[in-house]
This record gives C-alpha cells, structure tokens and sequence, in this order.
C-alpha cells in the first residue's frame, strides 16, 4: 500500500500544535527532534519535520502528499496547492505597523515610504491593489527594529497579541491578510482514499475541540426551559433519576458561547451541572 507523507514544521510556533493534532487523529509516532522523518506504526504516513518555508512547495511537488503551514507562507512562496481544512490554530495577522510617532495617519500617505518586511510578494500585492508605490525593504527577521534604526518608516509584519509591537514603540496601522495554521495536498489530491480518511480525523478532532459534552439534573417542571436553551441538538439524552420527578439532561453545546449557556442553564434551574471535553465526534 503507498506510504503518505506529511510535512510539518521542525520546530516553532506550529510544531507542538500539529503533534498534538496528528496524535488526536489516533497517530503513533516518536516526535523525534533529532531526524527529519519519522515514520507513524498504525497508519501508513511518515511526517517530515521541515522549516516552514518549505513546506508549501514540497507538497506543489510532490514530495509530500500533505503539509501543515500558516496561510501567510503559502500566499507568500505562491505555490498552487489545495486547502484541504483550516485547522483553528497559528492565528495571527499580517499588519503594516508605523511608529508611535509617525505623521503618517492614512494608508495613502505609505506612497514613497519605506516599509520592511520578511513578506514582500503579499505586501507587494497589498500596495498594487491599493495603488500605492513604496520602498518595500525586504530582510529575514527583527522586523519590528527597523524604523527605531532608522531603516524604515513602517514594517509589515506578523502580528499576534500586539506585544512585540508595542514593546518596540510600534502600533497597528493596516491589517494585509490574517491567517492561520491549514492542511495542504496537492491539488486533485483530496480525492485520494487515504487522504480522505486522514481529512475526516482531522474533521473529527477539530469538531470535538469546537464543542463540550454536559450532563446537568433539572426538575422535571422546568425541564422545558432547559431545553429551549440548547438550541441546535435536535434530542438531548433525558434520563429519569432516582429522586421524583427529577432527570438528568445530556447534551454537546458549542465551545464559544459555552459561559452564557452554563449561565442560562442554572437560571433554568439546572444543578450539578458537568463540562467534559470531547475527543471526536464522527458524523
Ligand atoms: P521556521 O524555522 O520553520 O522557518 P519561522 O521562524 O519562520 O519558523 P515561526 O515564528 O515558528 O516561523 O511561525 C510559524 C508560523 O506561525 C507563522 O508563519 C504564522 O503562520 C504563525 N504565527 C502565529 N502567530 C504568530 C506571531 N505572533 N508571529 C509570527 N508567526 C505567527
Ligand atoms: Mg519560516
């Protein structure tokens, strides 16, 4: 049977995330931090540990059948590969940012400007699509440096919580493109047997993380108050309990909203109420 291969990155900010993934998706590998390759005992798939950079071109290629990146690497190297899942994590944005100080207040005023940056072919784009013509200084790390030396006017950088930004006297100033962490193939590739059944784990996993399984008791009388708050499951589990009169309700509600719920739900009355994670959900 052919051998998948799925490139992820070696080491860094989506290293420990897509282990965690891969593992969730029920993969057996060492997560060896010395070897490029390591092969997984209960599917046949080998994960190549690279540099990021790398990732999106060997799966253009062929090398490997698969890769996790950050959106902003794969608009950055240009590659035709297909997205085959967003996988909710390595979110950031890529910002244009200027000095606290800087007497630039609209993106029009970037034209002649100096700006730099480790991802000049999407801030290349950005500016053609915003008809503005600047000095894209391009340099491969401690972006965020380069106007307090007098290098640039503004940086166009990755940016998180903000912190780096603010450290080093920048603010926020144009959001480029935000991103995050997806899972590639080669395109058509999605077809493919095994690739499908390694999306549908994925599917499965990142469904779970979305979503929290509760068990509550509630009175039988305001039973109908509790359910009116768990839109979206079409049939809670409701089992008698051995006091009179009381049930208990088990149901699956949606991460994000998860503390307006649990608060709802004991105004309803509900008691006892208890939160589990989820593994997968198969549909
Ligand atoms: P490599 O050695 O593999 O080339 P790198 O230094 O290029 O690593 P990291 O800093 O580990 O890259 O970031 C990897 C990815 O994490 C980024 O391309 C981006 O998609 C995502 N990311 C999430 N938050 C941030 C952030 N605050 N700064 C930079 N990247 C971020
Ligand atoms: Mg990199």
């Amino acid at each position: 049977m052919k051998t998948l291969k799925i490139a992820i990155q070696k080491s860094g900010r989506l290293n420990e995330k897509s282990v965690e993934l891969l593992k969730n998706c029920g993969l057996n590998f060492e997560n060896y931090k010395s070897s490029l390759i390591s092969p997984v005992s209960n599917f046949p798939l080998e994960i190549l540990f690279l540099r990021d950079d790398d990732i999106p071109e060997y799966v253009q290629d062929g090398i490997a059948d698969l890769g996790i990146v950050g959106e902003n690497v794969i608009q950055e190297t240009e590659v035709e590969v297909a997205y085959l899942q967003k996988l909710g994590f390595g979110k950031c944005s890529l910002k244009i940012a200027i000095t606290n100080n800087s007497d630039i207040e609209d993106i029009k005023q970037l034209e002649g400007r100096s700006i730099a940056t480790t991802y000049p072919v999407i801030l290349d784009k950005f500016l053609k699509d915003n008809s503005i013509s600047a000095d894209i200084r391009t340099i491969s790390g401690s972006v965020e440096i380069s106007p307090g030396l007098g290098l640039s006017d503004a940086i166009c950088d990755l940016v998180s919580t903000g912190g780096t930004l603010k450290s080093n006297g920048l603010k926020p100033f144009a959001d480029v493109m935000s991103s995050e962490a997806v899972l590639i193939g080669r395109k058509g590739s999605e077809n493919e047997l095994l690739i499908q059944e390694l999306i549908q784990r994925v599917q499965s996993v990142l469904r779970a993380k979305e979503t929290k399984y509760v068990v509550l008791n509630i009175n039988r009388d305001n039973l109908d108050k509790v359910l009116d708050l768990l839109p979206g499951v079409k049939s809670p589990t409701v089992v008698p309990l051995a006091e009179a009169n009381w049930v208990a309700v088990h149901t699956v509600i949606p991460e994000r909203d998860f503390w307006e719920r649990i608060t709802g739900l004991k105004q309803a009355g509900a008691q006892g109420i208890v939160v589990m994670p989820i593994e997968k959900i198969i549909l």
